[in-house]
């Protein structure tokens, strides 16, 4: 077991605000959302980032994306999914994860 607190997150050791779950993968609300919907698409195994990650598992990341923007309606109006990669990127967790962000008309570019 490792420390990874997006791998707790997925083992149920950490609370989250699950949006949608399957087998593989795990969706929930960013804990400091940056938008009215703003929800963290994560695998349940650990990858450092998009650089290490499988292809099955980004296309299941994907997959799960569109199930939970339906869901939550923002498909009709538009969203935004961004994946954070080191540190120019500005991640600052280490477990690959997509934000998604929808509800409100988002800027470009970002800073
Ligand atoms: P990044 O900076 O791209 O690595 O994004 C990490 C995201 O994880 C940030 O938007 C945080 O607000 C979010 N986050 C950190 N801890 C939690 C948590 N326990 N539950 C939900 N979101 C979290």
């Amino acid at each position: 077991m490792n420390d990874c607190i997006f791998c707790k997150i997925a083992r149920g050791e950490i609370p989250s605000s699950k949006v949608y779950e399957n087998e593989k993968i795990l969706v929930f609300n960013d804990i400091e959302p940056q938008a009215p919907v703003h929800m963290l698409v994560i695998p349940k195994k650990h990858f450092d980032n998009v650089t290490e990650c499988d292809n099955e598992t980004l296309c299941a990341m994907f997959d799960a994306m569109r199930t939970a923007v339906r869901n939550t309606g923002i498909d009709k109006d538009g969203f935004r999914c961004v994946m954070n990669t080191g540190e120019n990127g500005g991640q600052s967790v280490n477990h690959i994860h997509m934000h998604v962000l929808g509800g409100r008309s988002l800027q470009w570019p970002p800073g």
